[in-house]
């Protein structure tokens, strides 16, 4: 038999957007309830749960390992009140209110919803991926650039958007050499951002090639490119290998019920968390393809915990 309640706030999600949104509710008395749901890797708290050290969270000068920060916003959440369930939400009705949210086990209704389901970076699923994953290759430049082990070497950048042409230069701040492998003969990134990558004389580019594999047992020392017009392959001594290839938001599970933008992002109003449909507020990557760290992550679910108790306190819902 599933459980049916009613929730004042529902959260869906768990990396720093989701928790920030809990913390800040907790604190205002709103008793939030979060679904911790999975990644496609199958852990909860999102994409800080695959990276390892993270340098660039204010507040922790040495560093701090993704997963440990995550432990630590959820013990957060929870010393406020956060009920939180590790579950995956299978469905929501957002026609009417209070709000439906359906998990496996669980249906509870929500009078306001707060969404922070995150995306998930896009891989190349080369067969080295799973071996040296966090050991070499990494889909985030900014979040892993500047490790020790990516010092003064070789590093891959692939792709040839927007997030492609920042990466590539932001790892020449390290890098003794950046390679940058697009699978087409042009760039599809905005027309300054590539005149920046061209003439920078630290990134070479190398058009029409794709990245097959890499080399390397316990960290990555080669990358095996082929060259697609002739097939012809080869094995780049590289110390790092970055994917820049986009990102899928995770909003399958609201499709056709709040406005996307057109590559599937939720559309936020102005400079507020709220979204098409009045009492959802959505905050961190999810709706945010531009700056995607942690740290603006947990500012916008700050944001969104701060919109819905004044929607809440309005007398709406
Ligand atoms: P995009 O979807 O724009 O680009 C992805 C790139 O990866 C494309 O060049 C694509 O190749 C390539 N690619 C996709 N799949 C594969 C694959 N399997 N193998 C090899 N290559 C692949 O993603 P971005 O993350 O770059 O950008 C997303 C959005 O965010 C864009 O709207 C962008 O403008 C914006 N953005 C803006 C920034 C800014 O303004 N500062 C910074 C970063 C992003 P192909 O071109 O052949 O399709």
């Amino acid at each position: 038999m599933s459980e049916h309640r009613m929730e004042k706030v529902v959260i869906i999600g768990s990396g720093p957007a989701g928790h920030a949104a809990a913390i800040y509710s907790a604190r205002a008395n709103l008793r939030p309830f979060m679904f911790e749901g999975f990644i496609s890797g199958g852990v909860a708290g999102g994409q800080l749960m695959t990276t390892t050290e993270v340098e660039n969270f204010p507040g922790f000068p040495e560093g701090i390992t993704g997963p440990e920060l995550m432990e630590r916003m959820r013990a957060q959440s929870e010393r406020f009140g956060t009920r939180i369930e590790t579950e995956d939400v299978e469905s929501v009705d957002l026609s009417s209110r209070p709000f439906v949210v359906k998990s496996g086990s669980q249906t509870v209704s929500a009078r306001a919803l707060i969404i922070a389901t995150g995306a998930t970076a896009k891989r190349l699923a080369i067969p080295a991926e799973e071996r040296l994953w966090n050991r070499g290759i990494s889909a985030c430049a900014v979040c892993d650039g500047g490790l020790p082990i990516f010092r003064d070497r070789v590093l891959v950048v692939v792709g040839g958007g927007d997030t492609a042409m920042e990466e590539a230069m932001y790892l020449t701040h390290f890098a003794s050499k950046v390679i940058l492998v697009h699978r087409r003969g042009e760039f599809r990134a905005s027309k300054a951002m590539q005149k920046r990558v061209i003439e920078d004389k630290k990134i070479m580019v190398m058009w029409n090639s794709a990245v097959v594999d890499a080399v390397g047992e316990t960290g990555l020392r080669g990358v095996v490119i082929r060259h697609l017009p002739d097939g012809k392959e080869r094995t780049v001594e590289a110390a790092g290998l970055f994917y820049a290839i986009g990102h899928t938001p995770n909003t399958k599970l609201f499709q056709g019920q709040l406005d996307l933008d057109e590559t599937g992002y939720i559309v936020t109003l102005g400079r507020s968390t709220r979204t098409s449909v009045e009492g959802v507020f959505a905050a961190g990557d999810v709706q945010d393809k531009v700056y995607r760290q942690a740290i603006s992550a947990a500012g916008s679910g700050c944001m969104a915990a701060l919109d819905c108790e004044r929607w809440l306190a309005e007398g709406q819902g």
